[in-house]
């Protein structure tokens, strides 16, 4: 059987790989070994429980008791902690999803890679802040990524059996998110509530804010270039409301390959789950006479400044990922926290990659996890409102 394991197994990322888990025949089919989340002991206590898993792990130690008594009797291990989560991580699995929010997903997914397991890569942030490590890692150990962002697994797909050198250049779609049609003036008043509304996809607070900032796509045309070495001006943004397309390939005869879905991320799951071969997976077939239309326009840099950083930290390489992705992540909090308003985000990280860009070592790749957290450290503290 298949050992597989599923980090931030309770977020909504983490939760679709259980669900396909346990419609592919669960404990029975899987060699489940670990499932870890945050603050949902009661979810993946349950999970666990369901799953058989070897061993269940919180984020947080002082949750760990809580987790002992919701597992008590059912033969799954708890543990708790970032060092339990690395643990976790070093036992032997052949497929892991890493589905953690944030940079705290870098380390247990490094640890995985390292093992030469299958890394099921939703956790772009790993790609944004040690793309070069990661590659490293993964190409000394002999383990494969896959995508599971869905654009990138659409990337993907349509790239498959193609030649990058006839790639003229990739087009990844971004819905707009939740302000897509906001005059530009209200949004220094948009809420936190307004914010976490997504038009089309079911997804985890943080990501949902960032679709609506488009630091989401902003870290996704990083992940781009990072996943498949394409050169940043050949990576182009296109907003697409209706999310059916989710990426398309434009190939130098002039001809395009587009990859369609309806927004369900179990499809990307289920397709690195399943690869290389395809299985049926519980999404619902694309009725595009139902959709009727699909309209397409260019982001707008004033609305999304995100966008631009994306290319200046491309350009900058070096440190500027790990700095970028965690004033992002400080900035977010600060706004969930309603310590600043929802357009100081960008000005935020802006501020924070150029005071750090003329610090030393800034525009040498961060080569070990250490010094891909020293940056965050740094970034995070610079960033703090
Ligand atoms: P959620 O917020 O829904 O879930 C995050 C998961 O990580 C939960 O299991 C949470 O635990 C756990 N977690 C939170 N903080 C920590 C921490 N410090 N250490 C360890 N675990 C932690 O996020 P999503 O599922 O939306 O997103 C997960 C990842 O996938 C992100 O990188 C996101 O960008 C990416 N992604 C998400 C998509 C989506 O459709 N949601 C689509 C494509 C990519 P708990 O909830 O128990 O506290």
């Amino acid at each position: 059987m298949r050992r597989i394991s599923i980090f931030g197994a309770t977020g909504s990322v983490g939760a679709n790989g259980v669900d396909l888990i346990r419609r592919g025949g669960g404990a029975d089919a899987y060699d489940v070994v670990a499932l870890t989340g945050g603050r949902n002991i009661a979810r993946l206590a349950q999970m666990a429980r369901d799953l058989r898993a070897e061993i269940a792990v919180t984020a947080h130690p002082e949750l760990l008791d809580d987790l002992r008594d919701a597992l008590s009797g059912s033969g799954v291990r708890a543990a708790a902690g970032e060092a339990a989560l690395i643990e976790a991580a070093a036992m032997p699995a052949d497929w892991m999803l890493s589905a953690i929010v944030g940079s705290a997903g870098l380390a247990p997914g490094l640890t995985a890679l390292a093992q030469g397991a299958v890394l099921a890569l939703a956790n772009k942030e790993s790609l944004v802040c040690a793309g070069g490590l990661l590659r490293r890692t993964g190409r000394d150990s002999g383990a494969t990524i896959l995508p599971v962002d869905s654009e990138h697994s659409a990337l993907f797909q349509a790239l498959a059996g193609e030649k990058l050198d006839s790639v003229r250049d990739v087009t990844i779609t971004a819905s707009g998110g939740a302000f897509r049609d906001w005059p530009l003036e209200r949004l220094a008043a948009a809420t936190v509530a307004e914010a976490s509304t997504h038009p089309n996809w079911a997804m985890g607070q943080r990501i949902t804010i960032d679709s609506a900032s488009m630091f989401n796509k902003a870290m996704e045309v990083i992940e781009a270039k990072e996943f498949f070495g394409l050169a940043p001006d050949r990576i182009n943004v296109l907003v697409h409301p209706e999310s059916i397309i989710h990426a398309i390939v434009n190939h130098i005869d002039g001809g395009s390959i587009a990859h369609m879905g309806a927004p369900d991320m179990r499809h990307a799951i289920g397709f690195a789950l399943h690869w290389p071969e395809r299985r049926a997976l519980p999404v619902p077939p694309l009725d595009l006479a139902r959709a009727a239309s699909l309209t397409f326009r260019a982001p707008d840099e004033t609305r999304w400044p995100a966008l631009r950083l994306a290319r200046e930290v491309m350009a900058a390489g070096g440190a500027a990922g790990a700095v970028f992705n965690a004033a992002k992540e400080q900035a977010l909090d600060d706004f969930i926290a309603g310590r600043i308003r929802f357009t100081d985000m960008s000005p935020r990280v802006e501020t924070t990659l150029s005071a750090l860009s003329g610090e030393a070592g800034f525009g040498d790749d961060p080569d070990t996890l250490q010094a891909v957290l020293e940056w965050d450290a740094l970034a995070r503290q610079k960033a703090a409102a």
